[in-house]
């Protein structure tokens, strides 16, 4: 590469793998460093330093320093001192930047508590988007892209529009905005507007504000200099009513700088030939018997009857109303009919909770419910299960179905976002050209998903079928590369619109 093509770039997020998770931003944010990273360019993520969870898995993790920097904000009156915290992610140039505020974020988890949203997330993003600023400042990172993603740090293309841009070090930045999930926006009463640091001017409803609340996810579209989401069909959903959240009109309005970019996956930490999580591996050119071992270890560890030739289904899901649990509840009687197996793992709303506890507990040698946060669980039921069901509502863009696709598990999903840009439905002609895989349906229905589960399972009973779908999933490359390469390619624009 060009020294002059190599980009200084800040990756700002709320959350990043093996830091901090809660989905799929954790792992976007650090593969897509890592691989700009391989492209040349000169990354640093910035992200909240969660203490008590990093201290909590800290055998897994990097060296975590003190850079020996200090700031204070002022945030609404009062001052609010902060410290940077530092280390490398292994194996790569990639500098991670800890924002440390303990109040603010050395807490039990990362947005809520019992069920609902810490009460003071404004306050605490806010904090946060100020701070990155405010540390690129200090540190000389002099950043050519500011690229942020979800409403947490949505402040920060509006304070670099309104302020930053003619401070020293912002010269040359410009800001892209990743819209990750446009269920969350971060709408808070007007007030907090205080926090932000910007005049009462930028709350009107072309920027700050909707239907009087602030709202720092819109405040990232209207400044930021490109737009992006995570998939192309995403990109088209959330530019109609239906899709976008009521923000449908200024993503209609920015359209031209709106850009859909399909998530890779960090195809280090999910590759069945060296997942260190699964007690066999596996890979095209021999998934018999790594496969069939690791469906025997995860059925002995939920607690089902170790039956090869069963077909069993999987589910690894935040808990929400996003996921189609509701549809899975509807028609659950009837895919049990059938003789298949079943596990979930997830955390989420009590209600979704409780009900697969209630499967489970009914239906035992048939559902397995797993209650909780377990990643190592999770890398075992993409190996073990023989398909995954992701029958969502709505899915930005999706990573579940892709590791599913790596690790030859057929995905069941339904055709939204990314989902329907990441697998083909099985049909007489995609079996025959070999690019079928997975089972696709479209109305959001409970007999919808139970059409498509029934499916899965008559084709389970072809081996031969199976077996190649299995490869045509298995062989799709979903490695970070090109979309790292088309990032790059926003971040130029973002810097020709910038000047
Ligand atoms: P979302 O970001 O909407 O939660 P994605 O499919 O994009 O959905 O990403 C979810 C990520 O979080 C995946 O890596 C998935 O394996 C992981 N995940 C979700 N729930 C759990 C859980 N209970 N235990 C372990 N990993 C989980």
């Amino acid at each position: 590469m060009l020294t002059s093509d190599r980009m200084r770039i800040v990756m700002a997020a709320s959350e990043a793998v093996p830091f901090s998770k809660t989905g799929g931003l954790a792992d976007v944010s650090t593969a897509l460093a890592k691989a700009l990273d391989a492209l040349g360019h000169d990354v640093t993520i910035i992200i909240p330093d969660y203490r008590e969870l990093r201290l909590k898995q800290q055998e897994k993790l990097p060296t975590v320093a003190d850079t020996g920097m200090r700031f204070s904000l002022s945030m609404n009156g009062r001052y609010v001192n902060g410290g940077v915290n530092w280390t490398m992610l292994p194996d790569t140039s990639v500098k991670v930047l800890m924002i440390s505020q303990p109040y603010y974020f050395d807490r039990p988890q990362l947005y809520m508590e019992a069920g609902e949203g810490y009460r003071d997330s404004c306050e605490r993003y806010c904090f946060f988007s100020r701070a990155v600023l405010e540390v690129c400042q200090q540190m000389v990172l002099r950043p050519d892209i500011i690229h942020c993603n979800d409403w947490q740090t949505g402040l920060i293309p509006a304070l670099l529009h309104a302020h930053h841009a003619r401070r020293p070090g912002f010269e040359n930045a410009a800001s892209v905005m990743t819209l990750h999930n446009m269920a969350y926006q971060g709408r808070f009463w007007h007030l907090d507007m205080h926090l932000t640091a910007m005049e009462w001017r930028y709350f009107n409803m072309r920027q700050m504000e909707m239907f009087g609340d602030l709202n720092l996810l819109k405040t990232g579209i209207a400044f930021a200099d490109q737009v992006t989401t995570v998939s192309p069909t995403y990109a088209k959903e959330i530019c109609s009513p239906e899709g976008g959240e009521g923000l449908d009109s200024l993503l209609t309005y920015r359209n031209g700088d709106l850009v859909g970019i399909l998530n890779g996956i960090d195809d280090t930490v999910w590759d069945p030939s060296a997942d260190p999580h699964l007690p066999a591996h596996y890979s095209t050119a021999a998934i018999k018997p790594g496969k069939a071992e690791c469906k025997a270890a995860l059925q002995k560890r939920v607690g089902l009857p170790d039956r090869p030739n069963v077909p069993l289904f999987g589910m690894v899901s935040r808990m929400s109303d996003q996921k189609g649990l509701d549809l899975l509840a509807d028609c659950a009687d009837r895919l049990l009919f059938h003789d298949i197996q079943m596990v979930f793992l997830g955390t989420g709303d009590p209600h979704f909770e409780n009900f697969l506890q209630h499967l489970a507990e009914h239906n035992p040698g048939k559902v397995a419910a797993v209650i909780g946060f377990d990643d190592g669980l999770a890398h075992q039921i993409e190996a073990g299960v023989d398909s995954f069901l992701m029958p969502s509502r709505f899915e930005p863009c999706g990573l579940n179905q892709m590791y599913s696709l790596r690790y030859g598990t057929l995905p069941v999903v339904r055709l939204v976002g990314g989902l329907a840009d990441s697998v083909v439905d099985v049909n007489p002609a995609t079996i025959q050209d070999n690019t079928a895989t997975g089972f696709v349906f479209e109305e959001y229905s409970s007999t919808a998903l139970a059409e498509a589960v029934e499916r899965a399972v008559e084709v389970y009973r072809q081996p031969d079928v199976w077996h190649q779908l299995m490869i045509n999933g298995m062989s799709i490359d979903w490695s970070w590369h090109t979309s790292a390469m088309r990032y790059a390619d926003v971040y130029r624009q973002a810097l020709e619109r910038r000047h």
